[in-house]
């Protein structure tokens, strides 16, 4: 399976910084030979930097996403963003139910699920986010809250071409503390059993590993069985970092 290294920018970046780093980007992995035919490649900067981001990436390997986006196409809802119109200005992919999201917006399972219908409707493909916070963790609760963010997460209609899943364990998101190796392997195989159990292309669906992903413990990370990808948070600010972690993959 081809995998996918997606960056997520969070609220991060002035115009011309994020304009620079998309320029960097795109640059150095014209330069790095065949990555983008191991992996593709994403990054999600802030909506209002969508369009600018999407200028530089026109005609590259470069795919664009948003890092949310409404339930509805259009009307009065002050503040978001439409599926159909992230779809418009080019981007092909939104990433969903992201922890700080579901943290600081109060975002339910049940939210996240109507999010990735729309985002389907319109011919994006949703990268729903899942994982534990650390009391879950310590309370060995993981393996039934992922199963519990999955089904309620994943709409009906979903398929391994419109649908992407990142593990991001809350615990290890901007804190330098990654899973092991071992917890990655025994939580990405969890998860493909509920895909393969829930979907019928459930095999072939994409599961990223994302918290504290970093050029050093890419490797690792990312050829443990069942990680098809990483999203990467702090380290897709740097552009050679970010290309880093891609030729790892
Ligand atoms: C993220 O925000 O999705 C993330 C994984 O962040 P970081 O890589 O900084 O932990």
């Amino acid at each position: 399976m081809k995998k996918l290294i997606a960056g997520n920018w969070k609220m991060n970046l002035h115009k011309e910084d994020a304009v620079q780093l998309a320029s960097s980007i795109t640059q150095k992995l014209s330069e790095a030979d065949g990555i983008t035919d191991k992996c593709d490649i994403l990054i999600c900067p802030p909506t209002i930097h969508i369009s600018s981001v999407l200028d530089i990436c026109e005609n590259t390997a470069v795919n664009v996403g948003g890092q949310d986006c409404s339930i509805h196409n259009e009307g009065a809802y002050t503040g978001q963003t439409s599926p159909a119109m992230l779809k418009d200005y080019g981007c092909t992919y939104t990433i969903l139910g992201h922890s700080e999201r579901r943290e600081y917006q109060n975002e339910t399972d049940s939210d996240v699920n109507k999010k990735a219908e729309s985002a389907h409707k319109n011919g994006l493909i949703a990268i729903i986010c899942v994982g534990e916070s650390e009391a879950e963790r310590n309370a060995d609760a993981q393996e039934q809250i992922v199963e519990r963010q999955l089904t309620h997460s994943i709409p009906t209609g979903a398929n391994a071409e419109n649908t992407i899943i990142a593990y991001e364990p809350v615990w290890a998101i901007g804190t330098g503390k990654t899973a092991s190796p071992a917890d990655v392997e025994a939580m990405h195989a969890h998860i493909r059993n509920i895909l393969k159990q829930t979907l019928k292309d459930g095999s072939d669906v994409r599961i990223l590993y994302g918290g504290s992903m970093k050029p050093e413990n890419a490797a690792d990370l990312l050829s443990t069985p069942n990680v098809d990808g990483g999203l990467i948070g702090g380290a897709s600010l740097k552009a050679d970092q970010f290309i880093e972690i891609a030729e790892k993959a």
